[in-house]
């Protein structure tokens, strides 16, 4: 099963706590359009006859500032190059600043199929605060829109954690999410990335981050309330109505293949059952349109991921996912944890953070708020 990425590189103004690849300046959309499509072109005289693209995810950015129309072109170019599978989840992200009743049906004609709505908060002062260009209102229409549209798969992005923030607040925030009944709810805890604006006011002591008491009794609520919403945590920030999980993103966690386009873009590729081959593309939109131009897909960089790591990855991805597969970790890499290993997973058991068998380790509730520490005692 073989999953396809799209990073449109553009934002109408950048939000101060991101690091994702954008830039403001649109006047190389259109130069960027034709690489991306020449780019589709030039992987799938490798990877087209591989495997069927089940799902394709156009992330970014704000994949919302194109048109419906030139989505349409993107999608009508990947399933003239690949196979794409009949029932592939196809995700757009859009930006509630970005969107109106007719661009959501515009994009459900293109072969969109799951609209994923960057929400952030319904708290006017957080939406200031974050830099995002949407009010509360527009956030909450834009979801009424998708619906109206013939979206049935709707989802929205949330952040906790936010400098100042109380819990009541962001329960708010979380409780006029939950009333748009979207089928799948991503909410993260805001982390201050290097090279952002939020990282220099922090350092400049302007804000001060939420401290980790607050940040855990938030965690802990949001995982209550969804859960007795119907929604199943299934990764450490996601959650989904049964059935609706989103699969572009359980392929990734899954080590599935996938190839990515556009500038910053990530693949990984199988080259063995136990290793794979990880490249992306340069953060620069100039480099990776001359890159394309030049006839070559050329990757910015590239690594080599062997046995131990892909073990690696492969339990610390299943640990976020609360579910680490200890069957698939013996088939597929001929790998078990040594007893000093089971003696500390028993322990864990006793502090009540886990339960396990022989097949699979499952996190609580309560070892999801201490995920990172326990997946780095395991991979000790
Ligand atoms: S709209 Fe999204 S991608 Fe763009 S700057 Fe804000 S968070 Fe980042």
């Amino acid at each position: 099963m073989a999953s396809m990425y799209i990073h449109i590189p553009y934002c109408e103004r950048k939000c101060i706590y991101c690091d994702f690849f954008s830039v403001e300046n649109h006047a190389s959309m259109d130069r960027f359009l034709a690489a991306l499509n020449d780019e589709i072109e030039l992987y799938a005289i490798r990877y087209a006859s591989a495997e069927p693209v089940e799902t394709v995810f156009f992330g970014g950015g704000t994949p919302s500032l194109v048109s419906p129309s030139a989505i349409g072109k993107i999608m009508d170019q990947i399933s003239g190059q690949f196979r794409l599978a009949p029932g592939a989840e196809v995700t757009m992200e859009a930006n509630p600043g970005t969107v109106t009743p007719d661009s959501f049906r515009g994009y459900l004609d293109a072969g969109i199929n799951r609209m994923s709505i960057g929400i952030q908060s319904f708290q006017r002062n957080e939406l200031e605060f974050l830099g995002r260009i949407h009010t509360a209102e527009q956030g909450e229409q834009a979801v009424r829109d998708a619906f109206n549209a013939g979206f049935t798969n709707v989802s929205v992005d949330l952040i906790f954690s936010l400098p100042g923030q109380t819990r009541s607040r962001w329960m708010d925030t979380l409780q006029r999410a939950l009333d748009l009944r979207p089928v799948h709810v991503s909410a993260y805890s805001l982390i201050v990335e290097e090279h952002t604006p939020l990282y220099t006011m922090v350092q400049k002591r302007l804000v001060t981050p939420i401290s980790e008491n607050i940040d855990a009794t938030i965690y802990e609520s949001t995982m209550d309330v969804l859960a007795r919403n119907g929604y199943r945590h299934y990764e450490i920030s996601n959650y989904a109505l049964p059935g609706y999980e989103c699969r572009h993103n359980l392929n990734y966690w899954n080590h599935s293949n996938y190839v990515s386009f556009g500038p910053s873009a990530h693949s990984f590729w199988r080259t063995s059952q136990t290793t794979a081959r990880r490249w992306w593309n340069d953060r620069s939109i100039e480099k990776y349109c001359a890159g394309i131009e030049t006839g070559a897909a050329m990757p910015g960089g590239e690594e080599t991921i062997d046995r131990l790591q892909m073990i690696d990855e492969a339990i610390f991805l299943g640990m976020r996912c609360g579910r680490l597969d200890l069957e698939r970790l013996r088939n597929e890499f001929d790998f078990s944890f040594p007893e000093r290993q089971a003696e500390l997973l028993r322990s864990f058991v006793k502090e009540g953070y886990l339960t396990f068998n022989k097949y699979v380790i499952t996190l609580t509730p309560k070892g999801f708020m201490v995920c990172d520490a326990l997946t780095e005692h395991l991979m000790q």
